[in-house]
């Protein structure tokens, strides 16, 4: 794919967008891209869909102008969908079926072959931020553009620990602090700050945590009941299941939470040895080799259950 610019050639409206329930990684690429092709294109009309992100990320600049739902039958020359194929944009899907070009730029595995017109897919890119990065021209970055970019990679590798991170994740993120914002603080903001209650939920998932398959697997759920008594939402579960991967001997974390009577949103973290990417995408889901996640329906029990099986079958494999 030429830079994003090239690609865009004349267009007069643009739409921009990322998956469901977004990440800091999708609202870091999509807020990134928005923001520059409004510096860049000024005669332009530009928007950028989302559904609303999480409070932490109302340090990015220009994140009240999200819209947060897709009311108007507007006609697209182009739709870019960021972070997701576009089976995960959710409304937005309408601007995608209707623009006469799609843009898809992606990192998920499970989207190989991407969705759009025109494709930029590298499943061993650490974030799709850093996609981002790579087809804007760096003489016309400035610090807002920059910390945008940066929150995403730095979500999306766990600040820079993951395997995913490369030497030129390191060396993007090198470039983008010298424009001068204050990484340290926005990282503690958006990545590491819990509120009270995100806390105690976390300590309750892992208090009712269970080991099983000799230690090599561990599994949580949280239900409505107890979302509603500590009164949060499925956005502040997010850092749960990455908690339960660190616990020594895991290969493989799942922790699950209710979306209704039967119906189980499912994140799974991998030490390396099971591609929970496969996994997921048994079940209509998808990810990455290490971070993958799906909806399940059924019983807390058929859930695990057939999880299980999947898991088991690949440690099975690995050791033999
Ligand atoms: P999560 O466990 O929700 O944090 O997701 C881990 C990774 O898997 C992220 O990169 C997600 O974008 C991806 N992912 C999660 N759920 C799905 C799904 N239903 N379909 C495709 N990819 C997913
Ligand atoms: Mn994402
Ligand atoms: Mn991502």
């Amino acid at each position: 794919m030429k830079k994003i610019l090239e690609e865009l050639n004349r267009t007069d409206r643009i739409a921009v967008t990322g998956h469901e329930r977004p990440d800091g990684d999708c609202v870091g690429s999509v807020m990134a891209l928005y923001l520059y092709l409004k510096k860049m294109l000024p005669e332009a009309v530009v928007d950028a869909y989302l559904e609303k992100p999480s409070l932490v990320f109302d340090c990015i600049d220009g994140i009240e102008e999200l819209k947060t739902d897709c009311p108007e039958d507007i006609c697209y020359d182009v739709c870019i969908v960021i972070d997701t194929s576009a089976d995960r944009i959710g409304a937005a899907k309408k601007y995608f079926d209707t623009a006469r070009k799609t843009i898809n730029i992606d990192h998920h595995i499970t989207n190989a072959d991407g969705c759009g017109t025109v494709n930029y897919i590298k499943p061993d890119a650490s974030s799709a931020s850093e996609l981002v990065y790579e087809l804007l021209e760096e003489k016309d970055l400035d610090a807002s553009i920059a910390k945008a970019i940066y929150i995403g990679i730095a979500h999306d590798t766990g600040v820079f620990q993951y395997s995913n991170t490369t030497p030129h994740t390191m060396e993007v993120a090198a470039k983008l602090i010298g424009y001068g914002f204050d990484f340290p603080r926005i990282i503690d903001q958006t990545f590491y700050e819990k509120t009270y209650w995100q806390t105690q939920i976390l300590g309750r998932a892992l208090l009712e945590s269970i080991r099983f398959m000799d230690g090599r697997c561990v599994v949580s759920m949280v239900d409505r009941k107890t979302m509603a008594f500590y009164q949060v939402t499925p956005q502040d579960l997010d850092g749960i299941v990455s908690q339960l991967r660190s616990i020594k001997g895991v290969e493989c974390a799942i922790f699950l939470y209710e979306l209704e009577q039967q119906t189980y949103k499912v994140s799974m973290r991998s030490n390396g040895k099971v591609d929970v990417a496969k996994v997921a995408a048994y079940f209509g889901g998808g990810g990455h080799v290490r971070a993958a996640g799906c909806t399940m329906r059924g019983t807390y029990y058929d859930c695990i259950n057939n999880l299980s099986l999947h898991i088991a079958r690949q440690l099975k494999e690995a050791k033999a």
